[in-house]
């Protein structure tokens, strides 16, 4: 794909989320008008480093720091006010007021969604399942969203509606965590979150906006927009590995429903794929590495969480999840990252299949326990090493390393649009 020809693109992890969107946003991101992000919600995390400041977002879209661009916070997301509000602040210490829509349709995160995402975990870790939760209050909103009694920004708008269905809301939560938690705790006074989230609404106020309408508005317009991912597709709660997931669509459909676009507008989807694969939780990861290798790789890669500090699994790349990827989201080109952490391995590993009961497997089983007992069945490709930094085309890109590169193509069928050689935006190649 050249760099110039689009005018709607979606980003998302093609794997289990950190796979170096933020970079491919950002890449992406300064020749876009608008970046909106779909889905999740301060459980997403970016490291992006500007004038020498390292700035960690949570919530806010990455398209942030380019000035031309609008950044917007979709219906699909939950919100927290106070997140959002602490990092307007980081933000403004940098002298950078962002150009911020939020959909009135968001739903609020509440304190006492962080304390049910809090007190639940135990329930869940004793039986082994579900992903590790960041503990922002993320599911539990999602969870009052389609129980339909969550409270959305436009909600905070309207006193009197926001009196009726906080009231509500507040009983029902109180309840769940006093019966089917067993919390003890103290909440903070009902009046006092109201009264305090009311304030907080005047505050979102300016930011308000019927997202879809606008974004309708700036397609006509010509405008160019990046629909941002968050996680990854393994993630989807749909399509992922559930329960092994996050609470939100991570695949390209979610980026319809959750800004309000028709699936016709959508012209790119973009897979950021790392050459290699992390994840942080729970569930079975076919190709994991648990031994000195992994922890290498680990090590060079950097793969701790941007939002908890934890360190992720690893293992090689898996071309049966990739498929998958390429499938469900009709990805049109991928963004291949990391492929520097790979430097200096005299072996990289792919897995081409699965084997289960001496059969071999192309697809994923959506059984887990069938899933538990696939083998990995590997193709191994030789190593590559450094001094590539500064290229600037495929063709500079060590002989290895560009047979792994055509490897993928062809098995996954989905062009590579960008290869990452590096963290910084100059250590990018772009198909032509
Ligand atoms: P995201 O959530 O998908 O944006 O991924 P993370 O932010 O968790 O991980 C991306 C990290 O990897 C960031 O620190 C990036 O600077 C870094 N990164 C991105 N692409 C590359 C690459 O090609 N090589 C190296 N070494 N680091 C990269």
């Amino acid at each position: 794909m050249s760099t110039a020809r689009w005018q709607t693109m979606v980003i998302l992890g093609a794997q289990w989320g950190d796979e170096g969107k933020g970079k491919v946003t950002d890449y992406y991101g300064s020749q876009a008008d608008y970046v909106v992000r779909f889905q999740g919600g301060n459980n997403a995390g970016h490291t992006i480093v500007y004038r020498g400041q390292v700035l960690k977002l949570h919530l806010l879209p990455s398209g942030v720091l380019h000035k031309r661009c609008i950044t917007v916070i979709g219906n699909g997301v939950v919100l927290d006010p106070r997140v959002l509000f602490e990092e307007l602040a980081q933000l403004k210490k940098l002298g950078v007021v962002p150009r911020l829509m939020i959909s009135e349709r968001a739903h609020i995160i509440f304190p006492f969604h962080i304390s049910m995402d809090d007190v639940s975990e135990g329930a869940f870790k004793k039986k082994n399942l579900a992903a590790l939760s960041t503990k922002r209050g993320i599911w539990p909103t999602y969870a009052d969203k389609m129980a339909r009694v969550g409270v959305r920004v436009v909600d905070l708008l309207n006193r009197e509606l926001f009196r009726r269905k906080f009231d509500l809301l507040y009983d029902v939560q109180l309840r769940k965590l006093r019966i089917l938690y067993n919390f003890r705790g103290r909440l903070r006074p009902k009046e006092v979150i109201f009264q305090g989230y009311l304030k907080k609404g005047r505050r979102l106020k300016p930011y308000v906006a019927d997202v879809s309408l606008a974004l309708a508005c700036a397609y006509e317009q010509g405008k160019r927009i990046i629909f941002e991912g968050a996680q990854g597709t393994m993630l989807d709660i749909d399509h992922g590995l559930y329960p092994y997931t996050t609470s939100s669509n991570t695949t390209v459909g979610g980026a319809c429903t959750g800004a309000g676009v028709p699936p016709q507008q959508i012209e790119r989807v973009v897979g950021v794929v790392k050459a290699y694969v992390s994840r942080v939780g729970g569930g079975y990861l076919p190709t994991e590495l648990t031994d000195a290798l992994g922890a290498r790789i680990r090590e060079i890669g950097q793969e701790y969480g941007t939002t908890t500090g934890r360190a992720r699994r690893i293992g090689w790349l898996d071309l049966v999840q990739l498929r998958f990827a390429a499938r469900v989201n009709g990805f049109t080109g991928l963004a291949l990252t990391k492929v520097d952490t790979l430097n200096g391995f005299k072996a990289i590993k792919v897995c081409v299949a699965y084997r289960y009961k001496g059969k071999l497997v192309r697809d994923l089983p959506a059984d887990l326990m069938v899933y538990e007992k696939c083998q990995p069945v590997y193709r191994v490709f030789p190593g590559w090493s450094g001094g590539y930094a500064h290229a600037r085309t495929r063709a500079a890109l060590p002989l290895p390393l560009r047979r792994y590169l055509t490897f993928i193509e062809r098995e996954v069928g989905v062009p590579i649009d960008l290869i990452s050689t590096g963290p910084g935006r100059e250590a990018t190649i772009i198909r032509r």
